[in-house]
């Protein structure tokens, strides 16, 4: 992991002098995050860059995840559908397994620090009812909750409001509630494998190793293997590109141990592609933050054609490397995307398809999208933004009194 002062290239040495200023102010609070794992999805991603930074600072900062197993997963699945507004329903047991499952973890998990930062609905009854001396409860939502199902939504709404304060990704998230609510995007590292530059050698190698020919355009979308990502949605626009364009199609993507779905999302998708030469379906191991790196460089166009979504940092990471991204205008993905700008916003398959071979047709414009996209992403979505408002957030749970030293 690098060290905090050599992003002082990237954002410059005030954004880093900042930080260390208030880092100071935060050095002797406790922070524990909890999660529901450490592999796969966005909110890995975001806390394993991130809390090395944060020690880096000085920040007495520490990490853990859930200890559950597939049929708690099942059911926080189900949670997440609903809240993006899905019709499902829980049924009573399950909503008592869930609890039960809070529970065992937070018997195991040590939450002695002085702030708990719960991260989604899955750890969300962790919540301590007596809070003890001091002790400060944040929950983050990283998902698009701004039409929920309503049961599930009653069931959560119990524990939210018992936190101190709650944090959203984006400003349409935001619910009425009985505490404080915070906006915070998340954000993208830089100098991570997943985001640094590379070179063509080592993008070539990608797509020499997957049979990919750099030669014909390359459509991606980077995505777990989800039903909301819409990878058939995703192969079905390809196909009406294909009929007037030669091009290829990769959808890379894992999954994550809190998401049960992957591998039948990932067999339809395979049926779906049947014996298509030009559509790569990579089903890539945790950790494959350089291959995705390279394929999402070496890619003309890519796509997030999510069905819903959290934020989608996804998007960030393409339009950090100055690709032009085409997009559903869902969750998080408008705050990063301004349509015909910093890229394009879609709603339908065929959209999505018309926008592909403009783009593949005119790459100037492509290139111009790109280009906007990642000056965007540079004011808006690096990790030491969100890192400064974590640690303000940190700040503002205390008064001034109950906070060490403010020197
Ligand atoms: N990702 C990954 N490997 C995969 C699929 C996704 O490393 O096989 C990463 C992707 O690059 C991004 C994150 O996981 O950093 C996904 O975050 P996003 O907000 O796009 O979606 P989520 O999975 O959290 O719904």
């Amino acid at each position: 992991m690098k060290p905090i002062k050599e992003y002082i290239p990237v954002v410059g040495k005030q954004v880093i002098d900042e930080l260390y200023l208030v880092a100071d102010k935060v050095k002797n609070i406790k922070v524990q995050n909890i999660n529901s794992t450490h592999s796969g999805g966005g909110v890995a991603e975001i806390l394993s860059r991130m809390i090395p930074l944060m020690k880096d600072l000085g920040i007495s900062v520490s990490w853990d995840s859930l200890e559950a197993g597939d049929k708690f997963f099942t059911i926080t699945k189900k949670i997440h559908n609903a809240l993006h507004g899905l019709e499902v329903s829980l049924t009573s047991k399950e909503y008592d397994y869930f609890l039960e499952i809070n529970e065992k973890n937070q018997k195991k998990l040590s939450t002695d620090s002085d702030i708990v930062y719960v991260h989604d609905p899955q750890p969300i009854a962790l919540i301590d009812k007596d809070k003890g001396q001091g002790k400060k409860w944040l929950w983050r939502c990283h998902v698009d909750f701004s039409k929920p199902q309503q049961d599930v939504w009653n069931f959560l709404k119990k524990f939210i409001q018992n936190y101190d304060a709650s944090v959203f990704s984006a400003p349409a998230f935001a619910r009425k509630l009985n505490c404080r609510q915070v906006l915070v995007s998340p954000s993208i590292d830089p100098l991570s494998d997943k985001n640094k530059r590379l070179d063509q050698r080592e993008i070539d190698s990608v797509l020499e190793k997957y049979g990919i020919d750099k030669d014909k355009p390359i459509i991606t979308q980077v995505s777990r293997f989800d039903y909301l990502k819409d990878p058939l949605g995703v192969i079905k626009s390809y196909r009406l590109v294909k009929k007037y364009i030669d091009c290829q199609l990769v959808l890379a993507g894992g999954g994550a141990t809190d998401d049960p779905n992957t591998i039948e999302v990932l067999k339809e998708a395979e049926n779906s592609a049947a014996l298509d030469k030009d559509i790569f379906i990579l089903h890539l191991p945790a950790q494959s933050h350089l291959e995705i790196n390279a394929l999402q460089r070496a890619s003309t166009v890519i796509l997030q054609k999510s069905l819903r979504e959290g934020f989608g940092l996804t998007v960030c990471e393409a339009l950090w490397k100055e690709k032009p991204v085409i997009a559903s205008a869902v969750g998080g993905i408008p705050l990063q995307i301004a349509h015909k700008y910093s890229g394009i916003l879609t709603y339908t398959t065929e959209g999505t398809a018309y926008w592909i071979k403009q783009l593949i047709q005119e790459p100037e414009y492509a290139k111009r999208l790109g280009a906007h996209g990642r000056r965007h992403v540079a004011n808006n979505f690096l990790i030491t933004r969100q890192i400064q408002d974590y640690l303000l957030l940190f700040l503002s749970l205390y008064n001034q009194s109950d906070i060490v030293d403010l020197g």
